[in-house]
């Protein structure tokens, strides 16, 4: 029986693979990958190493997480080196902690590697520090799929009116949603608000506005998935600390002030 690593790809630059991740990516003699793992990443894999794609768009499962398991469970069984690569980090809404408790019911070893999650680097990439002194002094990460208006939410809305940063995965198809949700608890309409669209990646792209006007103007720029929302004071930073040379270069492209 192998050794299974459950292991976070980051959030899309190459050049954001932990040292760890990298070691375990050359010796593996498997590597099971999502949709948002990198593809470059397993250029870096051995000779022979079998790759897997058990890919998922944003919540829809092109495989059901079942299925996933089973796939980990038996290339667990036939390999000795077992890579499950993940987009980000595999805890943060990477179900990691699901396909971990799998193998420990199999009695399979394994070991989690974090990634960098793109909840902060994304944010960072765009020139958004999602704490800073005097503007936020926290920040959570939430999950942009549920709807805001299902019946029995787990997500705390009502808890988020205070002037903390937000940062929104998997929300971009319920951004109208969420925009007017928080404008219902008591974020004032006019809280600014970023979407950044492939961050880390040389298609980055940012659509910057408020909460009342996100949705339009996301609308109006049209950019493609995986995508997060920022939400908080912190977002009008970038105006200042802006540095990433590709999104400026896409930006530029399309006539935007960066
Ligand atoms: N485990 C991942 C998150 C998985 S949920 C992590 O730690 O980053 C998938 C969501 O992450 C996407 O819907 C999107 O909201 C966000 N995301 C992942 N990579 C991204 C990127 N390069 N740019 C923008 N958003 C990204």
């Amino acid at each position: 029986m192998g050794k299974v690593y459950l292991t976070g790809a980051g959030p899309g630059d190459i050049d954001l693979l932990t040292v760890k991740a990298l070691r375990v990516v050359r010796e593996a003699d498997v590597i099971i990958y999502d949709r948002l793992a990198n593809p470059e990443i397993l250029k870096e894999a051995k000779e022979g190493c079998e790759f897997v794609y058990v890919g998922k768009e944003d919540g829809r499962h092109t495989l059901p997480q079942e299925e996933i398991n089973e796939v980990i469970y038996r290339n667990a069984l036939e390999y000795e080196t077992v890579v499950r690569l993940k987009g980000g980090d595999p805890l943060v809404f990477g179900r990691g902690g699901e396909e971990a408790a799998l193998l420990k019911r199999h009695g399979i070893a394994y070991e989690f590697i974090p990634g960098v999650t793109s909840a902060i680097s994304v944010p960072a990439y765009a020139g958004i520090p999602v704490t800073h002194r005097g503007v936020a002094v926290s920040f959570r990460v939430v999950t942009g799929h549920e709807a805001p208006n299902k019946e029995v939410s787990q997500v705390d809305w009502e808890s988020m009116s205070s002037d903390e940063t937000i940062v929104f995965l998997m929300g971009l198809h319920n951004l109208k949603k969420i925009a007017a949700n928080l404008i219902r608890v008591g974020r004032p309409a006019a809280t600014p608000c970023a979407v950044i669209s492939r961050g880390t990646t040389p298609e980055q792209k940012t659509v910057s506005g408020t909460l009342e006007t996100i949705a339009a103007d996301v609308k109006a720029a049209g950019i493609p998935t995986p995508a997060l929302i920022v939400v908080g004071e912190v977002v009008k930073l970038r105006e200042e600390l802006s540095w990433f040379e590709n999104e400026a270069f896409v930006n530029h492209q399309e006539g935007e002030t960066v």
